[in-house]
């Protein structure tokens, strides 16, 4: 159990931590989905979702595979983590009629999409990421806690399969 002081400084740090984020007043962001498809799509070329082996398994589960006949169809190795395979035109394998056909087992990055370290860096990589999904800056504020939380899952996904 904390004490006094202790709580003090967790409250601190929090405090700080907060004080950090540039996205403290919380962010505008609601997906346009099914009517864009725009980040499953091979629009910007070649791309990777990554995968853990749990998620491979739900996939091949969802799919009423088994493991091996779901990697061996549906994953790459990409030098050492693993993605889905794409479509010879770079649109995700599950991109399906203008949406994901496994939309309740999809991939973590799939779920934490925009709100990934690399894109939520600096207010400039987010309003440059705004160029390529429509989503971003709609009208759904979406808050700094929930932003953080999203973040949190992303990083935990990208560190278990391997390539953070
Ligand atoms: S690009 Fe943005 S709006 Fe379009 S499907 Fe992806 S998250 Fe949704
Ligand atoms: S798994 Fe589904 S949500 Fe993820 S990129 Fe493919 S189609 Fe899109």
């Amino acid at each position: 159990m904390a004490d006094g002081k202790s709580k003090a400084e967790a409250a601190k740090l929090l405090r700080d931590k907060r004080a950090g984020r540039w996205y403290e007043a919380g962010l505008n962001f609601r997906c346009q989905a099914p009517g864009c498809s725009d980040c499953c799509s091979g629009k910007r070329g070649e791309g990777y979702v990554w995968l853990t082996a749990d998620e491979m398994q739900a996939l091949a589960d969802y799919l009423g595979m088994e493991f091996d006949q779901f990697t061996r169809k549906y994953v790459r190795q990409v030098d050492y983590a693993f993605s889905l395979t794409e479509k010879p035109n770079n649109d995700c394998v599950f991109l399906k009629d203008g949406g994901c056909s496994v939309y309740p087992v999809r991939p973590t990055q799939c779920r934490t999409y925009p709100f990934w370290p690399n894109i939520m860096r600096a207010p400039e990589t987010w309003a440059k990421e705004a160029q390529q999904c429509p989503g971003i800056g709609a009208d759904t504020l979406v808050d700094a806690d929930e932003i953080e939380n999203q973040l949190e899952q992303d990083l935990e996904g990208r560190r278990r399969t391997g390539i953070q």
